[in-house]
């Protein structure tokens, strides 16, 4: 690739992002489609980057994507926002900033890929974890399932992202078994699957025959999550689909075209070792 004075610049932000895998998909997207472009990681160290975001205007950036912690920083930097919390910012030709939240819908169409039936049998998700990922994914679910179950090791997180649906309902962080066993759909959305983390024995026993179960981590890929879920015979998703699918969804919005997943899949998965 033949970076020059017009090559557009695309970047994700976050603290950390140097392990982000973003740039690896977009870079192949681009790559692809023979775009002058080149998309970058920056790291940003701040408490509140409403306004390190807005400065960011000024370089004629073609977008970004926000991470982990500078989301809701993003939404109010934008001129025009989704909703509270953006990790996609696009430029428009008029220089106004519009934000987006593709995590949700990415992780909607992941859902479409793994269990293309799952919209005509899911009724009640267990979502284990009441953290960004968790409230961004149930919001987009909301619309299609009639009970949102949040089980969060602090309680007081729960209930506030069950209040924040008309579905959400909250389970006790002991009460996990119940939920196992009602659910058609479990989300494993904490940090516990993450490589050097303890994973707790889930109870996958009590669960119904044909349950879908997702975990949105993908360090490692295959989880003791999707492990235990996989022997128990169950429907497994990994973490990478809603990673692929949010990017996806992001490049559509700055480009206009609409990039291969397959292909994006096969190279996080060499990344990932
Ligand atoms: P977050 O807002 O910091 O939430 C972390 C969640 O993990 C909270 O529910 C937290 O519970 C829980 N947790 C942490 N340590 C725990 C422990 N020892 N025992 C029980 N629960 C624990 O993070 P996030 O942005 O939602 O991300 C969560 C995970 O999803 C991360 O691993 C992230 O990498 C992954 N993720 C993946 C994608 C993707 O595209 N696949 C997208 C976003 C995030 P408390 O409230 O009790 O602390």
């Amino acid at each position: 690739m033949k970076i020059t004075g017009a090559t557009r610049v695309l970047a994700v932000i976050g603290d950390p992002v140097s392990h982000s895998l973003s740039p690896i998909m977009h870079n192949g997207w681009i790559a692809d489609h023979g775009l002058d472009a080149v998309y970058v990681a920056l790291p940003l160290r701040s408490d509140d980057a409403e306004n390190e975001i807005r400065a960011l205007s000024q370089f004629g950036l073609a977008g970004l994507n926000i991470t982990v912690p500078h989301k809701q920083s993003a939404a109010r930097a934008a001129d025009r926002s989704e909703g509270p919390v953006a990790n996609v910012l696009r430029w428009e030709e008029d220089g106004s900033v519009s934000g987006f939240n593709t995590d949700g819908p990415g992780f909607l169409d992941a859902l479409d890929e793994a269990a293309p039936d799952w919209r005509g049998r899911v009724r009640r998700v267990l979502m284990v974890g009441a953290g960004g990922a968790a409230v961004a994914i149930a919001e987009a679910l909301s619309a299609h399932v009639d009970t949102i179950y949040f089980a969060n090791r602090t309680q007081a997180r729960a209930d506030a992202a069950a209040a924040g649906l008309r579905v959400g309902r909250v389970l006790r962080w002991d009460d996990l078994e119940r939920g196992f066993g009602a659910a058609d759909l479990i989300i494993q959305a904490t940090t516990l699957s993450m490589a050097g983390q303890e994973s707790p024995a889930w109870p996958f026993a009590l669960t119904k025959p044909g349950v879908i179960c997702a975990d949105i981590v993908y360090r490692p890929l295959e989880t003791e999550f999707l492990r235990a879920a996989r022997a128990r015979g169950l429907v497994a998703m990994d973490g990478l689909g809603m990673l692929i699918h949010q990017g996806a969804r992001a490049f559509e919005l700055w480009f206009g075209v609409k990039p291969d997943v397959a292909k994006a899949r096969a190279r996080l998965i060499e990344a990932l070792g």
